[in-house]
Parts: C-alpha cells; sequence; structure tokens
C-alpha cells in the first residue's frame, strides 16, 4: 500500500533531506526546490514511511529500486533541464525521476520494461497531476522514434553500452545523461550531441545502478 498523506513530519523530513543532498554538492536551485516539492514517501510501499527521507536507494517491486535522492538530483542538474524540453527516461521505475523532470516543466516520455511496474504507475493516482508526463511499456534500447527528436535523454539504469538508437533520437545540441559501464559500479557520463551525429564525452563521479537490461518483461 502506498500512502497519500503528506503530514507536516514528513515536509519536516524533505527539508532535511535538501540540505543533506545540498551539502553532498548539488546547487541547482530549482532540481533542490522539486525535491522539496515531491513526497517521495508516496513512491514507496508504507513499510517504508520511516525512512524515505534518508538519502538512500530502496526496494520496489519486480527486485528494482527508487534512485537515491543525491542521485536523481545529480544526473538531473546534468541535464540543466529547461522549461518544456521533451526529455526521454529510460528506466521509470517509481516514477520519481521523471516527477522531477515534470516538476522542473519537462515534457516527460518514460520507458519501463517491467510491466508489473509500468502497471503500477497506472494505478497512483497522486502522479496523474502531472499532465507533462507520459508512461510506455517498451525496451528502452529502442526509444521512441514516434516522439523524437529529444532535447534530452537519461537513463537510469546501468547501460553496458551507448545505446546508438538513442543518440539518434537526440536533438543537436541534446545531452544524454548515462550511467556506463557493466560491473558493479559506473561512472556517470555526459554525452552530447554535435551536428555531424558524433557525440562530444565528458565523465563524472561513479555510481551504482541496477543493470539496463535487453526487451520487455511480463
Ligand atoms: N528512475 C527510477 C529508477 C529505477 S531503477 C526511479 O526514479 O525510481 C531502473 C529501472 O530501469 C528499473 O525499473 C528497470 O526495470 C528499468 N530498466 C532496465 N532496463 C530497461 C530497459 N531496457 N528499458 C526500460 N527500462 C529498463
Amino acid at each position: 500500500m502506498r500512502a497519500t498523506d503528506d503530514t507536516y513530519r514528513h515536509k519536516g523530513l524533505r527539508r532535511k533531506l535538501v540540505e543533506t543532498v545540498r551539502s553532498k554538492g548539488i546547487t541547482d536551485e530549482n532540481v533542490l526546490t522539486a525535491l522539496e516539492n515531491i513526497p517521495r514517501h508516496f513512491f514507496l510501499d508504507s513499510a517504508f514511511d520511516e525512512v524515505a527521507y534518508e538519502d538512500k536507494a530502496f526496494p520496489i517491486e519486480a527486485h528494482q529500486t527508487i534512485s537515491q535522492p543525491y542521485t536523481v538530483a545529480y544526473q538531473t542538474q546534468l541535464l540543466e533541464i529547461k522549461k518544456n524540453d521533451k526529455v526521454l527516461e529510460i528506466g521509470t521505475g517509481s516514477a520519481y525521476q521523471a516527477a522531477v523532470l515534470a516538476e522542473l516543466g519537462a515534457k516527460v516520455f518514460t520507458i519501463e520494461r517491467q510491466k508489473k511496474l509500468f502497471d503500477a504507475n497506472k494505478n497512483f493516482l497522486w502522479i496523474k497531476k502531472y499532465h507533462n508526463i507520459k508512461f510506455f511499456y517498451g525496451d528502452g534500447y529502442e526509444g521512441l522514434p514516434t516522439y523524437a527528436p529529444f532535447d534530452k535523454v537519461i537513463i537510469t539504469a546501468a547501460a553496458p553500452i551507448v545505446p546508438l538508437k538513442l543518440i539518434q533520437q537526440m536533438k543537436v545540441g541534446g545531452m544524454m545523461v548515462i550511467p556506463f559501464g557493466s560491473g558493479d559500479v559506473q561512472v556517470m557520463k555526459r554525452l552530447i550531441k554535435q551536428a555531424d551525429g558524433s557525440v562530444k564525452e565528458e565523465v563524472y563521479d561513479r555510481f551504482s545502478f541496477v543493470p539496463m537490461l535487453q526487451g520487455k518483461k511480463d
């Protein structure tokens, strides 16, 4: 069961979480405000109510995770979201990252390969307040050619390769933030698409994500 009540206690814990994330080096005030506005405990089973505002990843259905708030803020800050940016997210999971992007005014197109998680978001009433999030059940390696090109792409699972189709679906000048690598630890990269279709690569810190897998799962 999900919690649906956002109490003063939750709001207080959220303010503390924002300060923790800030102290770890996140400087984009819009990103920090988005974190402050979103009741993260709504995205978890009520069993996690006590810990929902710790800066940690937690398990969700289908052996997947809701990312750590710091990681969500880090990837979002790198994306430099502008209002009305078209953003493709790979790995909807709990939809927390999608909500952060939606708070920033992006038009979010998010894909999940696990049917169970896709269905869970269909029944998540609170998330429907974001008319700027569209949910898709599919394989993120394929992207969404019908809705391309995108200003930004964010991958929220560990990618063993740079998915070529996703680069093709980006605008020139567009950016992809991708946790790259197949081992236990990945390196965050930002890829900026050049006019000739190649990408300029920037390398950031190390993180640990669940793997980006091929194909859909029933
Ligand atoms: N953005 C999520 C993080 C979820 S963890 C959040 O905020 O909670 C990563 C998610 O990526 C998992 O739900 C996993 O099922 C999904 N995933 C892995 N490979 C995928 C693929 N090829 N296409 C779409 N989703 C994928």
